[in-house]
């Protein structure tokens, strides 16, 4: 059954979602797949897939996502958001995040949890290595 996958990350983050998209391509093409404007034609160009694209999330595309779930129309949210820089938009990255626990969204904010999301393993199996971060 095809699913509402959303895709949002922000700059510092935008590889590391490309990265993992690229490596997730067998399962997201599967899906229809929505994205902040920025975000969403990256992913477009990088995986040659359809993505419809909202608005970039300084300028509103992450409440455009947000009215998504409460409309019922989201299945699962990746969103790399950057714990390191500051975003204008901070207010508009923490409503996202609450309606996704308010709707019970699966959603993963770094690759380890996008990876088990979609991924055959489960934290459980004894052979999942997360990546560790080089600062
Ligand atoms: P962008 O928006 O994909 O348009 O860069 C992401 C964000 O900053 O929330």
């Amino acid at each position: 059954m095809q699913k509402t996958i959303a895709l949002v990350a922000h700059d510092h983050k935008k590889s590391d979602l490309i990265d993992w998209a690229t490596s997730h391509k067998a399962k997201l093409e599967k899906h229809r797949l929505v994205a902040t404007g920025t975000t969403g034609g990256l992913v477009e160009k990088a995986l040659n897939l359809p993505v419809f694209k909202y608005k970039s999330g300084p300028l509103g595309g992450d409440q455009q996502i947000g009215a998504l779930i409460s409309e019922g129309g989201l299945d699962a949210l990746v969103f790399f958001w950057d714990p390191l820089n500051p975003a204008p938009h901070d207010p508009d990255v923490k409503a996202l995040l609450r309606l996704c626990s308010v709707w019970n969204i699966p959603v993963a904010c770094n690759r380890a949890s996008a990876d088990l999301m979609f991924g055959v393993e489960s934290l459980c199996d004894d052979d999942y290595q997360r990546d560790m971060p080089n600062y």
